[in-house]
């Protein structure tokens, strides 16, 4: 009787581990997805290339910093 007990509760751990391996997994190539998706963008006052994640959008055009995008 104690031996089935523990042999669920094993069970039931190596689930949790499983799920959570497979949670974390996930993330992980989520992260990698939003990296790929991050492109280089030409700054349009000062021809620099920018990430677009780092950029600042204003009418369609990426700026480099708040410097060119007062300056266009
Ligand atoms: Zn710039």
């Amino acid at each position: 009787m104690v031996l089935k007990v523990l042999a669920i509760v094993v069970v039931l751990i190596l689930v949790y581990i499983f799920f959570f391996k497979k949670s974390r997994e996930s993330e992980i190539t989520g992260n990698k997805k939003h990296e790929i998706e991050d492109e280089l963008v030409e700054c349009p006052t000062c021809k620099t290339y920018v990430s677009s994640k780092e950029s600042i959008l204003s009418n369609g055009k990426y700026y480099c910093s708040k410097e060119c995008l007062l300056n266009k």
